[in-house]
């Protein structure tokens, strides 16, 4: 048996706090048992999004809110102009595709960060209703402005996947007028997989279609029975328990000084990166507080490397997508992370590329890693 390392963004570790509620007998859905954490769970992730509207909890994966998001809100027939930049983009593509709307994509080349007033001027131009966009393309690294999406978008409603951006970038759902915000729980919420959210401001409440085209995610049934504290179906207990004791270290912590740690996390992994002599994939600034890509060096294939970090050294991080599979290799540093992970990280990369033959600077990006961790944020 060995020591194993999880530093992919998505699902990223738990924290034993959290493993060790999940693990307690169970109790029945309906009593006061379980009432008093549902009732904390609900009111914490109003808390997280910052918003004062009610935040939809269902026992599914992020993607079970997206489908969400698209099957409440719209009607087929109706256009949809949808931000496509990696892989996430284009989920947002096919889900819209299936009920049926016409997309209007605007595409990026992967790993290109997409322009706020281009944005606008083509959902302008196309008159989409809808603009469904991705907060962090965990894909690529790449973290977009939406506050300024938001604000060039006109008045199409405004549809974020905020999955794995939720508690590592900042994101003032009410203070920038995010109409819609779809999150999950296995990214820096610090859960395991299996739930996923969902929160919409007032107007567009009382535009939603009379009929929602989903019977499970239906947002109206799920919002009542959550208003009198029960859930419309069986809900996720064990997972919700877990969420409870990991939103309340989310906010014990500060939600700020949450956001301030994910910068120096970002900038420690990208100097340690850099110090080494590899050339990152993601942006160089301190918007990649979320997941660093790193390009594979010449002559080393990215499967290959990932194979060897896990099996030599039990490091497992997150492969490139799409076109971009072999070619990067990505550090998830979102959630229960610090920089002693990516040193681990950042030492276990530095290795096994030593050790299937490419040249790096050896020794040195754990120290530049440290160096850049201690520099301070002010936002
Ligand atoms: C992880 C992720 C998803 C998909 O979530 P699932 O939980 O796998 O369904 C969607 N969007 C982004 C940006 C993600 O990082």
């Amino acid at each position: 048996m060995e020591k194993r390392y999880l530093m992919t963004p998505g699902p990223t570790p738990v924290p034993p706090q959290v493993l060790a509620a999940e693990a307690e007998p169970m109790v029945h859905h309906r009593g006061p048992d379980f009432q008093t954490t549902y009732t904390s769970v609900l009111e914490r992730l109003k808390q997280v999004h910052r918003t004062a509207n009610p935040v939809l909890l269902f026992a599914a994966s992020g993607t079970g809110a997206m489908d969400s998001a698209v099957s409440n809100l719209t009607r087929a027939g109706e256009k949809a102009a949808v931000v496509v930049a990696g892989s996430f983009g284009e989920r947002w593509t096919k889900i819209c595709a299936h009920y049926d709307l016409e997309v209007e994509r605007i595409d990026y080349t992967w790993g290109e960060v997409p322009n706020p007033a281009e944005i606008g001027a083509a959902v302008a131009a196309s008159g989409a209703k809808y603009l469904f966009c991705t907060q962090s393309e965990t894909s690529t690294g790449v973290v977009v402005d939406v506050q300024a999406i938001k604000a060039a978008a006109g008045d199409a409603i405004v549809v974020v996947d905020a999955i794995s951006s939720l508690g590592a970038v900042p994101l003032e759902v009410d203070a920038w007028g995010i109409d819609v915000t779809v999150s999950g729980s296995q990214k820096a919420l610090m859960c395991p997989p299996g739930l996923a959210t969902a929160t919409a401001a007032d107007h567009v409440w009382e535009q939603l279609p009379a009929k929602s085209r989903t019977f499970y995610f239906d947002w109206r049934a799920t919002k009542k029975a959550q208003e009198s504290f029960d859930a419309a179906f069986t809900p996720a207990v064990s997972l919700i328990r877990g969420m409870d004791v990991a939103l309340g270290m989310i906010l014990d912590a500060g939600l700020d000084e949450g956001l301030a740690k994910h910068v120096r996390l970002g900038r420690a992994a990208r100097a340690g990166v850099k110090a080494m002599g590899l050339e990152l994939f993601s942006p160089d600034d301190d918007t990649s507080a979320v997941v660093t890509a790193v390009r594979c060096p010449e002559g080393v294939d990215g499967s290959a490397l990932l194979r060897h970090l896990r099996d030599r050294h039990g490091v497992t991080l997150a492969p490139g997508q799409g076109a971009l599979k072999g070619k990067i290799v990505r550090i998830g540093h979102i959630g229960w992370f610090d920089i002693f992970d990516i040193a681990t990280a950042l030492s276990a990369l530095e290795l096994s590329l030593t050790e299937l033959g490419a040249t790096v600077e050896r020794g040195v990006a754990a120290t530049a890693a440290f160096d850049a961790y201690e520099q301070t944020v002010t936002a």
